[in-house]
């Protein structure tokens, strides 16, 4: 008999039909003989319905009120879905992240999991029921609702069978695992059977949504078995595992990552003296703005430009800030761009193959792709390109690697 804890996606509890069919499938574990706790979504579209709510009162809403409010999506599903089972024939209960004690601390809208109580959970599950938890909140110690940031349903549900030691922890989405990059822009992408902790953690963080970046960090942390699964297909899924076969035929990229939500700005004649990346980049710091690319140019007439990343929902006020920098520091002038896309590869297998960058921009420029900046790491190499020509670039990289599907037969 194994434990098993089993996340269902917002589309995969859209609407009522969906919820019986979810009960349908956690009644056949059931009768398999395997405990289950359930973590389940807001329905599809529901979180974003919440956030216009709150946004037509104030463009910036107070935090711990919108945790208050967005968490109520996830509180209508557990209920549903426990009814569903109830119907069934199988002892179900619905629990808030408060009711289970999903301690988490007070960053309202991105709080970080402290604790898990597992007693409760426990004492279902030696009882026969079925326990089903909000994904996506949890509680601070002063009995505050927050919530983990958007897609935090799956850090729930990896947390959750991290504290119970589960055999595993399979998330249901509408795709049927883990792809080489979005089937909905490549749709030659391919899906992987396996992929390391350490490749999903950078597909994750550079863009690919299938999975939120800090249930990857938790799984990698705890070792929890992780599987990527179609909620209404039958299949093996992805597997995410620590162990990186030796295999001959490892590919050297696993998968394409890709995300416009950065924008860029650029600083230009900045008189080059010790210490100009801090002059820029301390307030911008001091602003609560994280960076993630940066390029500063070699100096000429003692001047240097100096560029760099930030999301998109920051950008207007690291725009404000860089501007009073520029005038402090006596820089000629600021300039932004919201049009931009950053593409990555990412594979472990680029450690042992040299020549891989230099493949990736022989791709992009023979589809005439002008790169803007580059970051590389042991596993990734990151470009920012313009919008425009990110679907074009990260359909040529994924022939250019040879990731495409072999063509079915009629295709
Ligand atoms: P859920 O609501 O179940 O949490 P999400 O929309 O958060 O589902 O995640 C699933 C989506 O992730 C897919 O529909 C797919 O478009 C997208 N996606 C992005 N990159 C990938 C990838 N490499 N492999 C699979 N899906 C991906
Ligand atoms: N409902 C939340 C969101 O839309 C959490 C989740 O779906 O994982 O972001
Ligand atoms: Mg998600």
């Amino acid at each position: 008999m194994a434990l098993i804890v089993q996340k269902f996606g917002g589309t995969s509890v859209g609407s009522i039909e969906r919820i019986e069919q979810v009960a349908e499938k956690v009644k056949k574990f059931r009768e398999n003989g395997d405990d289950i706790v359930v973590v389940v979504s807001a329905m599809s579209g529901e979180t974003n319905r919440l956030i216009g709510l709150a946004k037509q009162i104030s463009e910036q809403p107070v935090p711990r009120e919108l945790d208050v409010m967005v968490s109520t999506g996830e509180q209508v599903t557990i209920a549903l879905l426990a009814m569903a089972l109830i119907k069934r024939g199988v002892p179900a209960v619905s629990y808030t992240g408060n009711q289970v004690r999903i301690l988490t601390d007070s960053s309202f809208t991105k709080a970080r999991i402290l604790q898990i109580d597992d007693q409760k959970l426990r004492t279902d599950l030696k009882a026969g029921r079925v326990v089903v938890v909000a994904g996506f909140q949890g509680v601070d110690e002063h009995g505050n609702i927050t919530t983990l940031g958007r897609g935090g349903s799956d850090t729930t549900g990896v947390a959750l069978a991290a504290a119970l030691k589960a055999d595993e922890c399979q998330i249901y989405t509408d795709v049927d695992g883990v792809y080489t990059t979005d089937p909905r822009v490549v749709p030659k992408a391919r899906r992987l059977d396996k992929i390391t902790f350490e490749e999903m953690l950078e597909m994750a963080s550079l863009g690919s949504k299938v999975l939120q970046i800090r249930s990857v960090e938790f799984a990698g942390k705890y070792n929890v078995p992780l599987r990527v699964l179609h909620s209404f297909q039958e299949g093996p899924g992805t597997l995410i595992t620590i162990d990186e076969e030796e295999s001959m035929e490892q590919p050297i990229i696993s998968g394409i990552a890709f995300n416009r939500d950065e924008a860029k700005l650029t600083i230009r004649g900045v008189p080059d003296n010790p210490g100009v990346a801090f002059k820029i980049l301390g307030p911008i710091s001091g602003a609560n703005i994280e960076v993630d690319m940066i390029v500063q140019n070699i100096a000429h007439d003692n001047t240097t430009d100096f560029t760099f990343t930030v999301h998109r929902n920051d950008y207007l006020n690291a725009m404000r800030v860089l501007e009073n920098t520029a005038r402090e520091i006596g820089a000629r002038e600021v300039i932004g761009d919201t049009d931009i896309a950053k593409v990555s590869i990412v594979g472990v297998g680029m450690r042992s193959h040299a020549g891989v960058a230099s493949r990736m921009f022989e791709a992009l420029a023979k589809e005439g792709i002008n790169i803007q900046m580059i970051s590389t790491s042991e596993i990734k190499v990151s470009v920012v390109i313009e919008e425009k020509y990110l679907e074009l670039a990260v359909r040529a990289l994924h022939t250019a690697f040879e990731l495409d599907a072999p063509a079915r037969q009629g295709e």
